[in-house]
């Protein structure tokens, strides 16, 4: 797998871009890149800079955008919607056992997701941010939501 994010300009830009978001990834930018651009591929590592590289140019990905607008309207396929409205499903619960498995409980609560939302945010965000922020912002949680395997 290689990765052609660029060369300095480019990193230049990410990290310029990320300072502006007061992004802090996995102990900093700086630090990833390097981990990126060096031998030791990480794969979260790069699917954050295909994020990071598709918000640059102000957009994200089809994919992206779905995420975002299922968690944002309540519409999804998340236990609790499917079970209230169309009684799908053996009921609302998470597995973790909360009543109510839905976008603020995942986001913000799920403690079987807490590790990945840890990785994704380690400082605590807003639920606000995560489903209205910038594209940077919603990118992240895009990508907290393919991390953490629930079906969207
Ligand atoms: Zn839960």
């Amino acid at each position: 797998m290689s990765v052609s994010y660029g060369d300095s300009p480019a990193r230049q830009v990410i990290v310029e871009k990320a300072k502006e978001e007061g992004i802090v990834w996995l102990g900093g930018l700086e630090e990833m890149w390097t981990r990126c651009m060096g031998d030791n591929h990480d794969l979260e590592c790069l699917q954050y800079l295909h994020c990071t590289s598709s918000t640059l140019h102000n957009k994200l990905s089809r994919a992206e955008q779905v995420t975002i607008f299922r968690l944002r309207t309540g519409h999804n396929r998340l236990k609790h919607h499917l079970f209230s409205r169309f009684k799908i499903g053996d009921g609302p619960n998470c597995p973790c056992g909360a009543n109510r498995q839905d976008a603020q409980h995942v986001l913000q609560d799920c403690p079987l997701l807490d590790d990945a939302r840890l990785k994704y945010w380690p400082e605590p965000r807003e639920m606000n941010q995560k489903l209205y922020g910038s594209a940077l912002q919603l990118g992240i949680t895009a990508e907290f939501i393919y991390a953490s395997d629930l079906t969207i």
